[in-house]
């Protein structure tokens, strides 16, 4: 057995056989793996060369309309790669003739197809070799275990994944039916792929660094996410110690089912709105079945995510839409897309920068890119009808961001009435306070806006510089630092006088030692993962408010 320590990403306890994932990182080399189901490596490379191809038609038509034919004409003859029957028949022929694995079949045929160009007449030719390796690595990172069309037996197997580092976008591509839960080499608690774990309330440890070794593909483990262990191989005193603790769990769930359907209120009577944060119509179940008070966050960049081309105004209004149907006139806040740094979505076509979570990222894009932000605007104006829909400006700096966006939504608003499309003409608007900016002009924009939510994974990363994905600075992403503290209080303070409320939807909403703080402060909303709902429910009964609010606030001086 082998013990590896790393950052517990969501509570529980689960056991599979570890499964490699991204192909760089366990098996883009010359590594063969003998098996001889041949069919399920074909349809596995075939399934991978079809969304290789959907991918390069993307690329294709945004370079062809934002730089021209030049240079997009490169995709098309990778395309063309991809679709050569040489190429197709050599890597079936490896797979079935050498007992391979589809990646290793990939491989080889790269490797030959670069050597005949290498070695080919002219320029041209030899170039072709760097586009024939593109083209391979291209087709071996679509092939995962996430396929949609893999064997029904797989979908049966607990499996847990290993890989280096997991987007959001991949994540979400992962079959749930047989992926329990995953371990990673990087990663830290506050990324957006640990944020959507604890949301799909899959398990995880991330952070483990050099001890997750390729050997251990295939080896039998456990994941005590609570504790942030994982066990390789377990032995069998392990096994039932784990097995024991998640008994435990579950007897913790069912003493937290009985506050369903309770009101969120305090022991002093202060009402309390707890909310939940949604990335998917998916989560909607789980979020009416805690009964949470509303959406608090639809992070709406996962409506965008897992596709090769921007959803239209029309696919997002259905969306929306479901969205507000289905919470039966209970706000729902829709966040406008917030991509950038972790969430990287391919066709958006995103620069690489040095700093990316300081550079081009959530409302800052959508400034820039008017004809996208005004189709999510479309669509959102339109669901509003159907339900209480309000929307959220993310990563706001500044009073002008705020004056351009409203100068959009009312023009917006305008193409809307021209053409006599319904809308709720008194739809609320907020913004996120994630920067320190936004916090100490919060006097100023409260007058602008209907509420303000704090997002305390971004500005706790921007206030005390300590960068929310990185695991090694994890221990200074400290929300019980004074000066976050003390922003909060002064958010709320400037909110109260402007009558509107703030709530909070980061992470440390579903802190349960944080609660008594937040709720003194002045924050009257917390919106957390469905998961973590009745947990919090729990803890803001138990609160007396006026009791503790006057030494947690004078704690917020150094005096003591
Ligand atoms: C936050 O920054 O706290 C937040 C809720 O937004 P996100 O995690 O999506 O950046
Ligand atoms: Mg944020």
């Amino acid at each position: 057995m082998n013990v590896l320590k790393g950052v517990g990403i969501s509570g529980n306890i689960v056991f599979g056989k570890l499964k490699a994932f991204k192909k760089d990182f366990f098996s883009m080399n010359s590594e063969k793996i003998y098996t001889e189901d041949h069919e399920s490596e074909i349809e596995k490379y075939k399934c991978a060369r079809k969304l290789a191809m959907d991918q390069l038609d993307a690329v294709y038509k945004k370079v062809l309309s934002d730089i021209g034919e030049e240079h997009a004409a490169i995709f098309q003859i990778h395309r063309m790669m991809i679709e050569d029957i040489d190429y197709v028949n050599s890597v079936t022929n490896i797979i079935t003739d050498e007992n391979a694995n589809a990646e290793y079949a990939v491989w080889l045929t790269s490797r030959n197809f670069e050597h005949a160009f290498e070695n080919a007449e002219g320029d041209y030719m030899q170039q072709r070799a760097s586009d024939i390796r593109d083209v391979s690595k291209r087709i071996v990172s679509c092939m995962s275990c996430f396929s949609e069309n893999k064997k029904n037996e797989d979908k049966k197997k607990a499996m847990i994944i290993g890989s280096d580092d997991l987007m959001p976008s991949e994540l979400l591509e992962l079959n749930r039916n047989s992926v329990k839960g995953f371990i990673t080499m990087l990663g830290s608690k506050n990324s957006h792929t640990s944020i959507l774990a604890r949301a799909m309330n899959i398990t995880a440890v991330a952070g483990l660094g050099d001890q997750l070794r390729p050997e251990y593909e295939g080896c039998n483990v456990a994941i005590d996410s609570l504790a942030g262990i994982v066990y390789i191989s377990p032995d069998k005193t392990t096994v039932r110690r784990l097995k024991k603790k998640k008994e435990l769990c579950g007897q913790r769930q069912e003493l937290l089912n009985s506050f369903k359907g309770k009101e969120d209120i305090t022991l002093d009577g202060k009402e309390v709105s707890i909310c939940a944060n949604v990335s998917h119509v998916s989560d909607l179940a789980a979020v009416c079945e805690c009964n949470a008070r509303g959406i608090g966050l639809f992070r709406s960049e996962f409506v965008f995510m897992g596709r090769s081309d921007y959803p239209t105004e029309e696919e997002q209004f259905k969306i929306y839409k479901k969205v507000a149907k289905q919470m039966k006139g209970k706000p729902v806040i829709i966040r406008t897309v917030d991509v950038g740094t972790d969430k990287r979505i391919r066709y958006f076509d995103l620069p690489n920068e040095v700093n990316p979570a300081m550079g081009y990222r959530g409302i800052r894009i959508c400034l820039d890119r008017p004809l996208i932000f005004k189709a999510q605007l479309r669509a959102i104006l339109r669901a509003s009808i159907f339900g209480n829909i309000k929307i959220l400006f993310p990563m706001i700096c500044s009073l002008d961001e705020i004056l351009q966006i409203k100068q959009i939504l009312n023009e917006v608003k305008e193409e809307l009435d021209a053409k006599k499309i319904e809308y709720d003409g008194k739809l609320h608007i907020g913004i996120m306070i994630e920067t320190p900016a936004a916090v100490f002009i919060s006097d100023v924009l409260a007058k602008e806006v209907n509420f303000f939510s704090i997002g305390t994974n971004d500005l706790i990363q921007y206030s005390l510089a300590v960068d929310r994905q990185n695991d090694k600075i994890n221990f200074m992403f400290n929300p019980h630092h004074k000066a976050i503290l003390r922003m909060i209080k002064l958010v709320c303070d400037n909110a109260k006088k402007s009558g509107i409320i703030v709530g909070i939807c980061g992470e440390v909403a579903a802190d349960e030692s944080m609660t008594e703080t937040f709720l003194s402060l002045g924050v009257s909303e917390l919106s957390v993962s469905a998961p973590f709902v009745l947990g919090i429910r729990k803890k803001v009964r138990e609160i007396n408010v006026s009791a503790v609010c006057g030494d947690i606030i004078r704690a917020l001086s150094f005096d003591d």
